[in-house]
């Protein structure tokens, strides 16, 4: 087990009967205003009991129940309620990521990724949710990556526990539905069963190239991996690219050490790429520039167009190289006085999907960039930099700590 992921069961309904005892045991509907014209946002186990859905408006809810009680929402203190609860799942493990006001999913550590432990864990939390507030409930999911402990913990409500074990995988998932899967709404069920796939089961059968052609992205890939088990961070709905800009200081606003203030950015930004284990498919780069003032003109003076190029490279996150492709980019670029410039590397993916490179040198290559990037952190930024951004160290201080990336555990 890698992953326990947690889903309070009913939250606002159950948060408006802890602070409204009079509310339990009775069907709630949640609403946004007391009105005839609206949905229940969220409805309490009573009220589901009889059919009552997120989502269905009023009138419904009252045919389907007609006892049931509607609440105006205080969304003020479902997030107060929310910080209480992610303190109390924190003394009892790290919160990893909170995902929403009443999901979380926490990263397990050496002994705790042993089912038993995993499990003894997902009880504790339960019962350090009762302190909070004696109606709370939640559902546990665990699983060996992040993608499946959420579904996991959407099988069994309320209260549920529910572990896939990475020998079950993917068999374990082949009684879902498709529907069931994250990531897979109405138009992407469509779409699959455009391709005569009706069924987990069938959908486990195919290659991962087939999966990628279908959702026509990356992403069916990485599910092929995510629904064997496999365990990598895929900041894909976050992080698709990775960047820095920086404003020129006078002194560097020429064509020329502009692109060494860009290769000092790229230095930074492809030891981040290291950092999260991830390879760049493309990079960019942008130069704003100063208005052009023509002589004896004292007005506002005439803007210039920024420069903006990009291209599509072999997967790389080595320095030297990107330096290469950076500085070709750099040929299209207008000798304006720059103002500002920046660089970004995108079509990120992660080492697992990452098509080893052929090229013999890659591998020694990426050898002498990791090797600097250990030196920088531990004598600090610039202790070892490539050629040629010596020039302009002083430039764009690095802001970044390594330790404070966010999205670095994301999926
Ligand atoms: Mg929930």
């Amino acid at each position: 087990m890698e992953w326990l992921f947690l889903d309070l069961n009913s939250y606002f309904a159950s948060v408006e009967q802890q602070e409204r005892p009079e509310l339990r045991g009775r069907p709630i509907g949640i609403v946004p205003l007391i009105t005839e014209n609206t949905c229940c946002i969220a409805a309490s186990y009573e009220a589901k009991a009889y059919g009552v859905k997120t989502g269905v408006n009023v009138a419904e809810a009252k045919l389907l129940c007609p006892h049931i009680e509607l609440v105006e929402a205080r969304p003020k203190l479902y997030v107060e309620y929310h910080h209480r609860i992610v303190e109390a799942v924190n003394s009892c493990i790290p919160v990893t990521s909170v995902m929403s006001v009443d999901e979380m999913a926490c990263k397990l550590m050496g002994r705790e990724r042993a089912l038993p432990n995993a499990t003894t864990l997902a009880l504790d939390i339960k019962q350090s949710l009762r302190t909070v507030g004696a109606t709370l409930r939640c559902s546990v999911g665990l699983a060996p990556n992040r993608y499946l402990s959420k579904i996991a913990s959407d099988l069994c409500k309320p209260d549920g526990l529910t572990a896939f074990l990475l020998r079950d995988l993917p068999q374990a998932l082949y009684c879902l539905k498709l529907s069931d899967l994250v990531g897979v709404g109405r138009a992407m069920e469509k779409r699959i069963h455009g391709n005569g796939i009706t069924t987990v089961e069938q959908l486990c059968q195919l290659s991962p190239e087939q999966m990628r052609r279908i959702w026509n992205s990356v992403l069916g890939e990485r599910l092929w991996h995510w629904l064997r088990g496999a365990d990598f961070h895929s900041p894909e709905f976050k992080r698709k690219s990775l960047g820095k800009q920086h404003v020129l200081p006078p002194k560097y606003r020429t064509r020329e050490q502009a692109l060494f203030v860009a290769l000092k950015l790229l230095h930074v930004s492809a030891a981040n790429l290291r950092k999260l284990k991830m390879w760049a498919g493309g990079i960019g780069a942008v130069v704003e520039f100063l208005k052009k003032r023509p002589a004896r003109f004292d007005g506002e003076g005439v803007e210039v167009p920024a420069w903006k190029a990009h291209m599509r490279i072999h997967e790389c996150r080595d320095t030297v190289i990107l330096q290469g492709y950076l500085t070709k980019l750099w040929d299209s670029c207008p000798a304006q006085e720059p103002l500002q410039v920046g660089i970004w590397l995108f079509n990120l993916v992660p080492d697992e999907l990452h098509t080893l490179s052929l090229f013999e040198d890659d591998e020694k290559r990426h050898r002498i960039s990791t090797v600097v990037d250990e030196l920088n952190q531990r004598y600090g930024q610039n202790a070892v930099y490539f050629g040629g951004i010596h020039s302009v160290l002083d430039s764009a201080p690095t802001r970044i700590s390594f330790t404070s990336i966010p999205d670095l555990d994301d999926f």
